[in-house]
């Protein structure tokens, strides 16, 4: 076994499975059903611990105490900077926790661990004091109307929010939802990935500790269509904030409009442009792609899956892309010299092999990888993907694995159109020394984001969230507080009242 030496952790120690079952009203639970289910260590395929598996009447309950705690809790009614003042020890907890957190993500999901340690766990205690420090700062307008009356706006928390979040980033998720809403004053019922349910539970044991009252953060872990589609469909839940796949957005949407019509933010798939320009610093460009593309093994809504490249530059990308994946290692996520680990589960690693196939078959030429590697587990070798067209399958739909696609274009107006060519419009990135250029393409690309000589470069003030089928509504920055809040008019008489 490879140790750090020195007598601290080994990097390959495995964290304990401290809870499992489910948290409503302050205390773990289990199912009412009795109901477990498995989650998966998707280096082996092995079992890491059963867990709860909350449906429909464990939904009733949860929302039923954060109902109980929104109406009638002080919550929503304290200062905010008394909420504040908890969430910033919710930070100081996890970062005391940071290690068995750290571990507990890795091998639920299959994450690197140094990456794990200073990029996922790393960012919930600022994503948590962020928040902390918006939560004194709510407030509204008062605006003089025509006639003799005034008004003032209050924004007061929306109620009872369902949080539904993936499994790719599940602790970046928890907090990216759970600390704006926490911030406003909304109570919540939270439902983690099936694939990745521990860290979320052990953090529900943290917001007690910190001293978040009963109620107020409730978490079911189960699957969607039950769990989740009771949350979305639920007439007392207040809004849902949902971050997944397109298709499930779609059913989170019709459950809102069949029910009652809660307010809804969807953060979905993508398919998101990388556009590197002929003049661009090939090296960098090549980084860009690879980091766009196999990070986290490519289950990143905001991949850089279309890289189209002007054709003066593509022969000297393509080189250097070759040259440079001879060099990266896929394995164990716990050994720090690995750069990528295995996709989350069984269906996913099935799924991104099919679209490989799909791109073989459907004429494109596999410049590296192309198939599953290792001897157990879920690995998949990265791919590169060249001579794709356009109207291929592997060019349109969202992957969500280690897979990039090579494309050439000749001038700005064809790579502004190419961009734009998909029912997506997440994320995209530009490489280019041109300001003209790097102008045109940031103002015509409709994408929630656009990296410009940079990709994937993310922070909490900064908002992200889509256009057209990759959904609506922001998380991070301030904008995401927004969503949870809920803007009420006060009108009163000014002077010489008419009554
Ligand atoms: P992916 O396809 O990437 O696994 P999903 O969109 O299926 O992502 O899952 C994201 C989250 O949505 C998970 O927590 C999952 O359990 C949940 N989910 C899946 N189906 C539904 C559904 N019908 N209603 C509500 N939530 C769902």
């Amino acid at each position: 076994e490879n140790g750090n030496g020195g007598g601290a952790v080994s990097f390959f120690a495995m964290p304990e499975i401290r809870y499992t079952r489910l948290f409503i009203d302050g205390g773990f639970v289990d199912a009412v059903s009795g109901k477990t289910f498995e989650t998966i260590d998707p280096r082996t395929g092995d079992v890491i611990a059963s867990i709860a598996e909350g449906d429909k009447e464990d939904v009733d309950l949860a929302v039923r105490a954060a109902r109980k705690a929104f109406d009638h809790g002080k919550w929503s009614r304290m200062a905010g900077s008394e909420r504040g003042k908890i969430m910033l020890k919710l930070a100081d907890l996890v970062e005391q926790h940071a290690e068995e957190l750290t571990r507990l993500e890795c091998l639920d999901a299959g994450k690197l661990l140094t990456v794990t340690r200073t990029v996922d766990i790393g960012t919930c205690g600022s994503t948590l004091r962020y928040f902390a420090g918006a939560a004194d700062k709510i407030h509204g307008e008062t605006l003089k109307m025509s006639g003799q009356f005034q008004a003032h706006t209050l924004r007061e928390p929306v109620g009872v929010a369902g949080l539904i979040i993936p499994w790719n980033f599940p602790a970046i998720m928890f907090f990216t939802k759970v600390a704006p809403a926490l911030a406003a004053g909304c109570t919540m019922v939270v439902k983690p990935a099936e694939q990745t349910p521990l860290t979320a539970l052990y953090f529900a044991h943290l917001t007690k500790q910190a001293g978040v009252p009963d109620g107020v953060v409730n978490v079911i872990t189960g699957f969607g269509p039950t769990a989740g589609a009771a949350i979305a469909s639920h007439m007392d839940v207040d809004m849902v904030s949902f971050t997944g796949s397109t298709e499930v957005g779609r059913l989170i949407m019709e459950a809102s409009a069949r029910s009652n019509l809660k307010p809804v933010s969807l953060e979905l798939g993508g398919k998101s442009p990388l556009i590197i320009f002929d003049d661009a610093d090939v090296d960098m460009a090549v980084d860009l792609a690879v980091n766009g593309n196999f990070f986290n093994k490519g289950e990143v809504c905001v991949a850089a899956s279309r890289v189209y490249l002007q054709e003066g530059i593509y022969e000297r990308f393509e080189k250097k892309l070759v040259d440079r994946m001879k060099s990266w290692v896929v394995g164990d996520p716990f050994d720090p010299h690995v750069n990528q680990g295995p996709q989350v589960d069984k269906a996913q690693y099935e799924r991104v092999l099919s679209y490989i196939d799909h791109g073989k078959r459907e004429g494109a030429t596999v410049l590296t990888g192309g198939k599953p590697c290792g001897l157990k587990g879920y690995y998949i070798e990265p791919t590169v993907f060249t001579d794709v067209k356009d109207d291929m399958i592997i060019a349109k739909e969202e992957i969500f694995g280690p897979v990039m696609c090579l494309m050439k274009f000749r001038t700005v107006e064809e790579a502004i159109a190419k961009a734009n060519d998909t029912r997506y419009g997440l994320a995209a990135g530009v490489v280019t020394k041109d300001m003209d250029v790097a102008n045109r393409m940031t103002r015509s690309i409709r994408a929630g984001v656009v990296w410009l000589n940079c990709y994937l470069v993310m922070d909490g003030d900064c908002p992200l969230g889509g256009r057209k089928m990759s959904g609506f509504g922001k998380d991070a920055g301030m904008h995401a507080l927004d969503k949870f809040l809920a803007v009420k008019a006060v009108v009163t008489p000014l002077y010489d009242s008419p009554w």
